[in-house]
């Protein structure tokens, strides 16, 4: 058995427990210990059999265990096991009704169900009841999801990568268009959305209802399905008559409160066509939220960014090095790119001292002497403590070439206090862009108790500008406010504040949510050249 084959096995073993709800703390384990063994330079089954696995990064007893098991019979015996109980298209509907996986699949063995239809056909005989374990509460709350038919939102919206992964892997596979929220770009998707032009639209709602992607189908008509994920996540087909397909897009691409403003939509093959029919332009998807009829300005493209200006090293938190980061950054075109780790006060990583900041200097500069033109900026994303002042002293950023000021820490602070230390960070001569503004994480954490309106005024008067951070779980700045930052006549900085080489490619992320809040080339810093970044 090679590595690959086992960190295969460990890598199914780890999404089972997934699906039996199991420990998120073992699962992650599994996931990690494949990973190393993928990656292991000797092979791990002699490491096994010699008893020295354990020396491998994070593999410790349990999985030792696990993998012993695996080298010396070809098996594990609670994986197959679990191959054997867990069914997917019934963990998937039960968690589209709102059950975890286990509650889910006693009750489809209860009630011999497969379908949700055999599902609702079962509640409708009052026969939810009868399983053990199904109390009259959780019965009404069962008849309440079943009854939902149309509305499909998961429990909570996807994440804008996730979503993407998700419904363009979906509109790939079936040489469909991706539509709904994510085609808008949302921070956070809950419509998600398919559109096939089909002239036999059978064959596509059969090819959508057998994807790996999708479990179980909840709802079916003529032209139209609803299938769910394993993770009980639902996405909506639409096989459009290919005259129609056009009209149909844009209705699935919303939002609801866009189209309806646009309605009665002439049928077209393209969307271009349906505007044209209405005698507008085309609207970019970023700008559909509100009912807008007017001519769209330029928005800013991903082939303007001229380089990256906040990403980490494993001089912080970051997983690859300053010149493996630059090196990425000049692949994907970039003319320069910023090195910002943390500083101290950041707490929960490492973070870099005055003596610090000065030893990674010499290995940028070492960088740039490989790498020239491309050019690697001495940066730091500074922590803004909690009276305002920045965690390290003017005269070591002094010297450096481009300053984020963040909060980090102690985010709970009341309105006044919490919009008069970031005022105070942004008096200081250094800082240049504030990132993640408001400090949310999205499904995580509320977004920061922070005055935007005041914040805007005092940036505006030190000349300081706003990030709208790529970070799939913060996009902060978020639409709206780039949208009211722009209005207050600030410049945004798209970032994606990567920590490691694939965390580049947030960009899109950043620059989507920089063009939901209208910006254009002129709003973005790093859209400009290196000397415009030096010389600002
Ligand atoms: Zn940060
Ligand atoms: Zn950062």
């Amino acid at each position: 058995m090679d590595n690959a084959q086992i960190a295969d096995r460990l890598e199914a073993f780890a999404s089972l427990l997934e699906l039996a709800d199991a420990n998120s703390h073992t699962i992650r384990a599994y996931r990690r210990g494949a990973e190393t063994i993928r990656a292991a330079a000797v092979p791990v089954a002699d490491l096994v059999l010699a008893g020295r696995v354990r020396e491998l990064r994070g593999i410790g007893r349990g999985i030792e265990a696990r993998l012993r098991e695996l080298v010396e019979t070809g098996e594990i015996a609670e994986l197959a096991e679990l191959e054997r109980e867990l069914a997917p298209d019934l963990v998937g509907l039960g968690r589209y009704l709102g059950l975890g996986a286990k509650r889910s699949l006693e009750l489809a063995r209860a009630l011999d169900v497969h379908t949700a239809d055999e599902l609702r056909e079962a509640a409708a005989a009052g026969r939810l009841r009868t399983v053990p374990g199904i109390g009259p509460k959780i019965e009404a709350q069962l008849l309440d999801a079943l009854a939902r038919e149309g509305e499909h939102r998961p429990r909570r919206g996807l994440l804008l990568n996730r979503a993407w992964e998700l419904v363009g892997g979906v509109a790939d596979a079936l040489d469909g268009q991706a539509a709904g929220d994510v085609r808008r770009w949302r921070d956070s998707c809950e419509l998600l959305a398919v559109v096939c032009a089909a002239p036999d639209p059978r064959a596509v709602l059969a090819r959508f209802g057998a994807l790996p992607q999708i479990v179980a189908v909840v709802e079916q008509d003529d032209r139209r399905a609803v299938g769910v994920t394993v993770e009980g996540v639902p996405v909506e087909l639409v096989a459009a008559e290919p005259e129609r397909f056009g009209s149909a897009l844009l209705r699935a691409t919303g939002s609801p409160e866009y189209v309806a403003a646009l309605e009665p939509l002439p049928d077209a093959p393209e969307e271009q066509a349906v505007y044209r029919a209405l005698d507008l332009p085309w609207c970019p998807p970023e700008l559909r939220e509100e009912p807008f009829r007017g001519e769209p300005p330029a928005l800013v493209e991903p082939d303007s960014i001229r380089g990256d200006l906040h990403c980490h090293t494993t001089w912080s938190d970051g997983r690859a090095s300053v010149e493996e980061m630059a090196r990425a950054a000049r692949e994907r075109g970039y003319d320069y790119l910023a090195i910002c780790d943390h500083t101290p006060a950041v707490g929960a990583v490492r973070g870099l001292t005055p003596d610090e900041v000065r030893r990674q200097a010499e290995e940028i500069a070492a960088a740039n002497e490989v790498l020239a033109p491309f050019r690697v900026l001495r940066g730091i994303e500074c922590d803004i403590l909690p009276d305002g002042r920045l965690d390290l002293p003017d005269y070591v950023l002094a010297e450096l070439e481009w300053v984020q000021a963040s909060v980090h820490g102690g985010q709970r602070m009341p309105r006044p206090e919490m919009t008069k230390r970031v005022e105070e960070a942004l008096r200081n001569p250094y800082v240049r862009c504030l990132s993640h503004p408001k400090g949310r994480y999205i499904n995580r954490r509320p977004e920061n108790a922070l005055d935007l309106e005041r914040v805007f005024e005092v940036a505006l008067e030190e000349g300081v500008a706003l990030e709208v951070n790529g970070l799939p779980d913060r996009l902060d700045l978020r639409g709206e406010h780039v949208r009211d930052a722009l209005r207050a006549g600030l410049r945004i900085v798209c970032s994606t504040d990567a920590h490691s080489v694939r965390g580049l490619d947030n960009m899109t992320l950043s620059v989507a949510t920089a063009r939901r809040g209208w910006a254009t080339t002129a709003d973005v810093v790093n859209t400009g050249s290196l000397n415009s970044i030096l010389g600002g």
